[in-house]
Parts: C-alpha cells; structure tokens; sequence
C-alpha cells in the first residue's frame, strides 16, 4: 500500500531567514525533497501555503514579538513534531545575548528612539523552548547543509534525528588541530555546540561561539581557565555571550554581581 507522505512545514520568526535561505539553497536535493514530502508551508518557496496539520514543523528564528509568539504556539498545536533549526530558534540567537528583560523598552528607544510599536508587541527575545515543547533542535548559523539532509531523512523515515552532543573540541581533535587556547588565543570550542565541523580552528581562527551552547557547556569552568590565561573578565563575558543567547544570562549577571 503506498504511504501516505509526511506533512512538513518550515516557518521563519524573528531572525535573518538564513536557515530558510540555506534549505532554498539545497538546489540538487530540492526536487527530491518536494516529492519525498508534502512541504505545506514554505514562505520563502511557494505562495500557495495551507495551515492544517503537520507531522513534522521546522521553525528557525526566536519569539521576540507577540505574534511569534501567537504563531508558534499554533505551529505547535497543529504539529506532531517540532524541530527547533538555527541558533536564533535553539539559544535565542543574538538578538536575546545582551538584554537584560527589565531594559528592552530602553534598548528598543535607543535603536527606534521611541517604544510605540504599532503592528506587535515587542517581547525579550527567547528561544523556542522558552514557550514550547521542542522535539529536536538543530543547532548552527545557519544550519548545516549534511545535517539538515541527514535530519530530514531520518525524520521521512519515521527516525530521530542523529545530532552532536558534544563541543566543538570534539571536532576539533579529530581534525588534529592543535589547541588554540595554548597559544594564548581565546576560543569558545568548549562551549560551542559540534556540526560545523570545527571549522574556524582548522583555518588557525577561534571558535566564536557562532552555533550557540553545548548541550552540557560549563560555563564556569571555561571562564575560570580564561581567567586563569589571563583574558579580561568583560571581554570573556562579551565573548562567551555574543551567541549564547539566554543560556549564559544568569551566569554572566551572578559574574558581574547583578541582582535579578
Ligand atoms: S582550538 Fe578551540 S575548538 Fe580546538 S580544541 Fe582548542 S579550544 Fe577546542
Ligand atoms: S565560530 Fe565556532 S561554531 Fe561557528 S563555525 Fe567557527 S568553529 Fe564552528
């Protein structure tokens, strides 16, 4: 009997629609991918988009408004799994690294120069799981190319998705690379989710953090060895927060003796 196919839909909230952009860019898969599954939603590749049930949403960017809010708590009730795709979706992205909740009128007048919003309220930008239930995440920015391939098989296939648990370092020491961080150079490998396949220290750059926390990142531990190198204690902050979204917003407030 044939099989009926999966109901996929991919949505955008807030963010730069890079993930989006990266599966619209997966051209020799892309046909594969439009008979393999029934895509009922894809703002950025057809207009003839339907709301109904879905087996599985892909949604990538943070809830930062009302109605990414109201949007996604639809998506979620209308869908049997949810993957979380790109930093902004997984961690909050940067738009959630260095605002503190009490202060995001004051940030929104400084870049706007006044707080009145007409279409929707601006809310402190969080990352999907802030709100919902999320199944899986897929961590990057953007996303990886193999990995959202792999994920999506495995999802068609009726499997979960096989994703890194592990840092950057991991990547990193089977690439043979030596460590950064022994040569006085500050990299965020320990704390960075793996998939990109430690890209930047095999080009003798440090890891920024850009695909956002490690499913166990210790903090604590990396800013006490880079205090212990010798770094400055704001700029390891700065730095250990430009893509960690809200993960390290308690730490770095405890750090700088701010009272919640
Ligand atoms: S260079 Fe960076 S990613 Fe590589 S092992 Fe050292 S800390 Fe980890
Ligand atoms: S900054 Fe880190 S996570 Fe981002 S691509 Fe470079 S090595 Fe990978």
């Amino acid at each position: 009997m044939k099989k009926d196919k999966l109901k996929i839909g991919i949505y955008e909230l807030t963010g730069c629609a890079g993930d989006a952009l990266l599966i619209l860019d997966c051209e020799d898969e892309l046909i594969n991918i439009f008979h393999a599954a029934d895509i009922r939603s894809f703002l950025m590749a057809k207009s003839d988009n339907i709301d109904g049930e879905l087996d599985v949403a892909l949604v990538e960017g943070s809830v930062s408004t009302e109605r990414d809010l109201q949007e996604l708590l639809d998506i979620r009730k209308r869908s049997k799994v949810l993957v979380a795709i790109g930093l902004c979706a997984t961690a909050g992205g940067n738009q959630a690294a260095f605002l503190d909740p009490r202060e995001w009128e004051d940030n929104l007048k400084k870049v706007y120069g006044r707080t009145e919003m007409t279409h929707t309220k601006p809310l402190q930008s969080k990352p999907l799981n802030a709100y919902v239930k999320v199944d899986h995440y897929l961590p990057g920015c953007p996303i990886d190319r193999e990995q959202f391939l792999s994920t999506l098989t495995r999802l068609l296939a009726g499997h979960p998705p096989e994703l890194h648990r592990f840092p950057v370092c991991v990547e990193c020491k089977w690439r043979e690379n030596d460590c950064l961080l022994n040569r006085g150079i500050l990299c965020l490998g320990p704390l960075t989710a793996a998939g990109c396949r430690a890209v930047c220290p095999s080009h003798n750059l440090p890891c920024v953090g850009c695909w956002g926390p490690a499913e166990e990142a210790n903090y604590t531990a990396e800013y006490q060895l880079l205090m212990e190198k010798g770094f400055d204690r704001e700029m390891i902050l700065r730095k250990m927060s430009t893509f960690s979204g809200t993960a390290i917003a308690d730490f770095a407030a405890r750090i700088r003796g701010v009272k919640k």
